[in-house]
C-alpha cells in the first residue's frame, strides 16, 4: 500500500531567488498538506548523509556542496499516495524536460539547482523526514 508522506526540500538557488513563498503556495495548491517544516542550512557532512545513496554517482560532490551553499527549506507532505503524487507535481529532474506549469519547470535554474527535492520511495521518506524532524515536531 502507498503511504500518505514524503519529504521535500526547497533547494538553495530557489530559496536565494525568493521562490519560498512561490512554491510552498503551489505545494498547498496541490494539495498537499503540510505537516512539518523548518528553515535550516545543512553541513556539507549533512548534506552528504541526506544523499548518501548517491554516493557513487558522479554528480555526489558537485550536488553536496551545492546543497549546503545555503539555506533550505525542508517539509514532510501528506497527501494520498504522496511519493508518485508529488514526484508527478514537480516535474522531471531537469527543469528544462519538465512538463509545463511544473514546480521544477516554473522554479528550477538546471538540473543540478532544480528548485525542490522529492522523495523516490516510502522507506525514503520516513528515512529523509527523521533525517530533519522530531516527533515533536510533526502536526
Ligand atoms: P531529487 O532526489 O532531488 O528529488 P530526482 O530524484 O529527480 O531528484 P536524483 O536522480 O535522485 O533525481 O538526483 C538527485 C539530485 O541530484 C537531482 O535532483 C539533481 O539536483 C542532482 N543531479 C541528478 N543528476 C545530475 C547530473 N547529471 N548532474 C548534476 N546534478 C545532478
Ligand atoms: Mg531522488
Amino acid at each position: 500500500m502507498a503511504g500518505n508522506k514524503t519529504l521535500t526540500m526547497i533547494k538553495p538557488m530557489a530559496v536565494k531567488k525568493g521562490f519560498i513563498g512561490p512554491i510552498l503556495a503551489k505545494i498547498t495548491e496541490g494539495g498537499f498538506k503540510i505537516v512539518a517544516m523548518k528553515y535550516a542550512k545543512l553541513t556539507l557532512e549533512q548534506a552528504q548523509k541526506f544523499y548518501e545513496v548517491h554516493k557513487e554517482r558522479p554528480f555526489y560532490d558537485e550536488l553536496t556542496a551545492f546543497m549546503s551553499s545555503g539555506p533550505i527549506v525542508a517539509a514532510i507532505l501528506e497527501k494520498e499516495n504522496a511519493v508518485e503524487a508529488y514526484r508527478n507535481y514537480i516535474g522531471a529532474t531537469d527543469p528544462a524536460k519538465a512538463a509545463p506549469g511544473t514546480i521544477r519547470a516554473l522554479y528550477g535554474t538546471n538540473l543540478g539547482m532544480n528548485a525542490v527535492h522529492g522523495s523516490d520511495s516510502d522507506e525514503n521518506a520516513t528515512i529523509e523526514s527523521d533525517f530533519f524532524f522530531s516527533q515533536l515536531e510533526r502536526f
